[in-house]
């Protein structure tokens, strides 16, 4: 990687009649989804900008991002109307009612550096098209923004993303948490996009609570933990070897869904395996992840759902302090 960096492309307008969230910047701080709002505290991400190091074949050095990342402020501009900010950051663009200041501190804390963190430590493939960042200082204008930009109603109170418009739409005023979920989702798309509903969803929690540093991203305990251990306690978590063959994540039993796939996520990663099975399971599609998983811990599956959910119970949360397993 070249350590070159391209100057930003920052082009602002204001966005008038919307109030301006008094949201303190630099600190990544998680916030629940589902409609379970978090109290967690701040992550211990830094709070100096990303180092953008980027590598000479980006994707988002083309002449083709920047004309399409063009393309995308100029619409934004036309439908967000005259006073929004909007910043160019191939392969991004940030939008929102927000002072531009404001706006460039997300994006270089709870997107760039992220993000980048992702591509050191996990994702290969970088993204060939804009991502859009929607940035809504407050409950009222996210809602009004969802539903004048995408016709959207009955959306989440804290964020969500469009697959198809490759667009996070955030009410940024609960936290950045679920803005990083929803990120790990779009960068996702373009290292594995085939990947199963359980890992996509269990990485993209997982991130919701991290440490990001310029060698890689690492999750931390979080709000999701009190659920899953009521449930290993009580029996009646479902088996490690079901939730990897689920085809229905997002059934009746999603919310335990969400915790038990983030959480395994994290046990992986305090076993120092989670990269290389996200990458076995990105790089071979046709294995059962089930049998993957096998493959890399030497063991039969049943014995590493008796040592997780024995892991598990022996986390913390609130961590103290944000102690990474
Ligand atoms: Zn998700």
């Amino acid at each position: 990687m070249t350590a070159t960096r391209r100057p930003i492309l920052s082009t602002v307008l204001r966005w008038s009649g919307l109030s301006l969230a008094g949201v303190l910047i630099g600190l990544l701080i998680a916030a629940g989804r589902g409609g379970a709002r978090s109290t967690s505290p701040p992550s211990s991400a830094p709070a100096t900008p990303a180092s953008a190091s980027r590598p000479a074949d980006c994707p988002c050095r083309t002449e083709a991002m920047r004309r399409e990342a063009s393309r995308v402020a100029e619409d934004l501009r036309g439908r967000l109307g005259a006073s929004a900010a909007v910043i160019v950051d191939p392969p991004f663009v940030v939008a929102g009612n927000l002072p531009e200041a404001q706006l460039q501190r997300y994006l270089a804390t709870a997107v760039r550096r992220p993000a980048e963190a992702m591509w050191a430590s996990l994702f290969q493939r970088r993204p060939t098209r804009v991502i859009t960042v929607l940035l809504f200082a407050d409950r009222d204008s996210y809602l009004a923004g969802a539903k004048r930009l995408f016709g959207d109603e009955n959306v989440s109170a804290f964020g969500y993303y469009r697959r198809n418009e490759r667009a996070l739409v955030m009410n940024i005023d609960t936290g950045t948490g679920t803005l990083v979920h929803e990120l790990t989702h779009a960068l996702m798309a373009f290292d594995y996009p085939g990947a199963p509903d359980w890992l996509a969803e269990g990485l993209a929690c997982l991130h919701e609570q991290c440490r990001v540093a310029d060698e890689g991203i690492r999750g931390l305990p979080n709000w999701r933990l009190e659920g899953l251990q009521a449930a290993i306690g009580g029996g009646t978590l479902r088996p490690l070897a079901d939730l990897l063959a689920d085809d229905d994540f997002y059934g009746p039993l999603r919310g335990t869904n969400y915790a038990q796939s983030r959480y395994f996520c994290l046990y992986l990663q305090h076993r120092d395996l989670l990269v290389r099975f996200y990458r076995a399971c990105r790089d071979s599609p046709a294995a059962p992840p089930a049998a993957l998983v096998e493959q890399l811990t030497g063991e039969p599956l049943e014995r590493t759902d008796q040592a997780f959910r024995a892991w598990v119970m022996t986390l913390a949360w609130p961590a103290e302090p944000a102690r990474e397993p």
